[in-house]
């Protein structure tokens, strides 16, 4: 277990900006370093351990982009057509072609390999065939419609770097490189609580004032698409020594402990204390709407992330600190995704010095341009507000407001779990 000192939380409780709490997050910790060796097929999703270089060229010979001709492009008359006897042919798949002597034109195809001395290929669209001879036209360029071994990737060269996360187009890579397995970190273990009296599981018997649970399913699924190994430890009651032992029991085997509902000031609320009493508290209020509780800190070891309790602050708080804390936790690079431009259709006020996320539907407008639409209810409990919307539109610290009409940035939700 990465071992987190409790002082590397130890920032006060004054109103953090979210990319100040992450940074501070993220710095003195100490990312998982086990790491396991996985068949590409298993690895994606995962952090890549080591640097991958290239142990080949890519392509890895000189080979044509098309189907058609291959000449010299010393052969070819700069002012008029060039007709050249047709030598031979060559497919995909061929063996190394012998050299080809000067004045021929070679018949060719799509990834086949190009005999040394030939170095342009004209497009079987382009010429007219006359007997045994291929009329070439004037204008192509030297180098036309062929790939140089290593024009992709040269020999020696960084293919991927280490903390990336694995996707299909890093595994398609590799695959290319020849590499059949990855190192990559083992994943981060995650211990998931709810907390409030009034909660309760779907499938239990749940009383006149009580509702179901939706954040820890939806926590739970959300570490898993980035690849954390989630146990799901339940629900706590309102109640401070019980949260605090939860606490220390989890706290063992786990990297980071994530709970929702409780850090707030309510009399029942009882995160902090507890995780005061178990480990130690580093700071509560954030600089962001929906979702201003967060509660950060340390338990013999453990990271510890309080979220809020409204489940719409619980999605908006995992996706701007919880993901890139456990980026960093899990050896990744985090990766802020970057909000695209969008017109907004509403008008908005806003406190300044504070980051607000606003909860949209995209249409295109008549003009082509993408419009976003706020979502009628905004309260941070209302869960409908999330799942009938596309994603969220980010308004940065400084904004005080939006007029309809205004670019605005937006996060698809895709991007935030
Ligand atoms: P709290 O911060 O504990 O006061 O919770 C704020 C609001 O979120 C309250 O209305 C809670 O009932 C609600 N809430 C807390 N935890 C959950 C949960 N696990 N699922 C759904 N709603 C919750
Ligand atoms: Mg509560």
């Amino acid at each position: 277990m990465p071992q987190l000192s409790s002082d590397h939380f130890a920032f006060g409780s004054a109103l953090l900006s979210v990319d100040e709490a992450v940074a501070r997050a993220a710095t003195n910790l100490a990312p998982v370093a086990e790491t396991e060796d996985l068949a590409l097929l298993e690895a994606d999703g995962r952090v890549l351990a080591h640097d991958l270089v290239a142990a080949l060229d890519l392509p890895p010979f000189f080979n044509s982009a098309v189907d058609g001709y291959a000449v010299r492009f010393a052969d070819l008359n700069a002012k008029g057509d060039t007709v050249l006897p047709v030598a031979g042919r060559v497919a995909a798949g061929a063996a190394l072609a012998r050299s080809m002597p000067a004045g021929y034109a070679l018949r060719i195809f799509t990834g086949a390999p190009m005999p040394e001395g030939v170095d342009t290929v004209f497009m079987q669209e382009d010429v007219r065939l006359d007997g045994d001879q291929v009329i070439l036209p004037v204008g192509l360029m030297r180098g036309a419609n062929c790939r140089p071994a290593g024009e992709d990737l040269a020999r020696g060269a960084l293919a991927l770097a280490a903390g990336r996360r694995i996707t299909p187009e890093a595994v398609a890579l590799a695959a290319a490189l020849g590499v059949t397995r990855l190192a990559v970190r083992r994943r981060v273990k995650v211990a998931v609580f709810s907390t409030g009296n009034e909660i309760v599981s779907p499938g239990s018997p749940r009383g006149p004032a009580q509702l179901y649970d939706s954040n820890r399913i939806m926590l739970q699924l959300m570490l898993r698409r980035i690849g954390a190994e989630v146990t799901d430890l339940g629900i706590l009651r309102d109640d401070r020594a019980v949260v605090a032992a939860a606490l220390a029991e989890a706290a063992r085997g786990h990297d980071l402990i994530l709970t929702s509902g409780g850090v707030s000031t309510g009399e029942e609320d009882h995160v902090k204390a507890a995780l005061a009493d178990a480990g130690s508290l580093a700071f509560w209020r954030l600089a962001i709407k929906p979702g201003r509780p967060v509660a950060m800190g340390v338990v013999g070891g453990t990271a510890f992330i309080g979220l809020p309790g409204n489940p719409v602050a619980v999605f908006v708080t995992f996706a701007h600190i919880v993901r890139p804390f456990l980026a960093a936790l899990g050896g990744g690079v985090p990766e802020a995704p970057l909000a695209l431009p969008v017109r907004s259709t509403f008008a908005y006020a806003k406190k300044q010095g504070r980051r607000e996320y606003v909860r949209v539907a995209l249409a295109r407008g008549a003009d082509g341009v993408v419009d976003a639409t706020k979502h009628p209810r905004d309260g941070a409990g209302v869960i409908t507000s999330l799942t009938e919307t596309d994603g969220l539109v980010e308004l940065p610290e400084a904004v005080t407001e939006v007029k309809p009409g205004d670019l605005v940035g937006f996060l698809p939700y895709a991007l935030l779990r």
